[in-house]
């Protein structure tokens, strides 16, 4: 295969400055994000060139060296292979082009640790667990309050049935990794150094695929929806995490698969508000049933319950029904908050003239400080 002029992968000219090298670069390199082009191998070979590019034609002495004696002369500059991701020098250059810069290239199937040790966690070529992944999930208050149970459904990666994870073509058979001779490792040497790396070519197996599965196009998984139940405990309130484990994405080389996060939010209620495990609600009661003192219905996540108020009830006034609130996530209904209900007491606007003279000779009594039973009938009567 030919490989393509480096100035022409980049659409800039022979005599570029280095600023318009960048800037063509980064344009393309925004380009190929991998939002755009998830698991497209065409789309990471493409970024794979551009950055190749660039790495030569950003340095002036491989600039100077591939104009003068073009492919054939940075023959020495990579490895057997060719440019590997470990010959890239510029990843500080995607740190503000894709801000974090570990699940840019983890979008590409190409794990950072490769690098090496500027991103920690140094690789072994064994099983990996798969990728978490999260889901949110919008219910309703009573379900959050008393539990529910929801199916849902996830797109997450499954190991590719058609090559069972290998990556390989079936009936195809691997071979020996170039660029580090199957040994896993490679090594830069550096002054009196030598640093050894996981070779970026086979990700540290020392093998790569010959004939990559077509259905899985390499990646040895692909994604698929599952649908999954989830049971929400009573009392669940927004913003809570359920893990359910090992029904994330699946994991390379047979490893575990990673787990599933589903993040509740809880859609608000017409009356009820919530206060940890303790619920308020509102309560109009009219004049006379401030003034007498009543028995008025209240609605509760567990039924209507009647309530008490004492004669002189005033509004504002909050009255505790207990046990009436929301169930305690980790202890159940043992530990139930309260329901708090506010009165308020609905002051009449338009008075018949019966009602006003009524309310006049109430005034009245007040004034001289005393009441008469007859009185309080009157009252009872006018406004029933
Ligand atoms: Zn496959
Ligand atoms: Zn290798």
């Amino acid at each position: 295969m030919d490989k393509r002029d480096y100035y022409e992968v980049l659409g800039v000219n022979k005599d570029a400055t280095a600023e318009e090298i960048k800037r063509a670069y980064r344009k393309l390199a925004v380009q190929s994000h991998p939002d755009k082009h998830q698991g497209d191998k065409v789309a990471e070979e493409k970024f794979k060139e551009i950055s190749e590019a660039y790495e030569v034609l950003s340095d002036p002495d491989k600039r100077a060296t591939y104009d003068r004696f073009g492919h054939e002369g940075l023959k020495g500059a990579f490895g057997r292979s060719g440019f590997t991701w470990q010959d890239f020098t510029h990843f500080g250059d995607f740190e503000d082009i894709f801000g974090g810069l570990g699940d840019f290239f983890r979008s590409f199937g190409i794990e950072p640790d490769i690098f090496g040790g500027s991103w920690g966690r140094s690789r072994t070529s064994g099983p990996r667990k798969g990728r978490d992944i999260q889901y949110e999930l919008e219910i309703e208050f009573t379900e959050a309050a008393l539990g529910t149970e929801k199916t849902i459904e996830v797109s997450r990666y499954d190991v590719c049935d058609v090559c069972k994870g290998s990556g390989a073509k079936p009936g195809t058979k691997d071979s020996i990794c170039s660029a580090c001779k199957g040994r896993g490792q490679v090594s830069t040497v550096s002054g009196f150094f030598s640093i050894s790396r996981t070779c970026g070519e086979c990700g540290g197996s020392g093998r790569v695929i010959t004939t990559p599965c077509k259905s899985c196009g390499g990646r040895g998984k692909s994604k698929a929806s599952k649908k999954i139940k989830v049971k929400v405990p009573a009392g669940a309130d927004n913003g809570v995490r359920l893990r359910m484990s090992h029904e994330g994405d699946c994991g390379d080389k047979g490893g575990p698969r990673g787990d599933l996060y589903v993040i509740i939010y809880v859609k608000e209620h017409k009356i009820f508000k919530r206060h940890e495990r303790d619920i308020y609600c509102e309560a109009k009661i009219n004049f006379t049933e401030a003034v007498f003192g009543a028995e008025i219905e209240v609605p509760t996540l567990y039924g209507n319950v009647r309530m008490k108020l004492p004669a002189g009830t005033q509004s504002g006034k909050i009255f505790r029904l207990r046990g009436k609130g929301i169930p305690n996530i980790f202890s159940g209904s043992s530990a139930r908050g309260d329901q708090l209900v506010r009165v308020q007491v609905d002051i009449p606007q338009k008075l018949t003239e019966e009602q006003k003279k009524i309310l006049k000779e109430f005034a009245r009594t007040l004034e001289k400080g005393s009441s008469s039973k007859g009185f309080i009938d009157k009252v009872k009567k006018a406004f029933k």
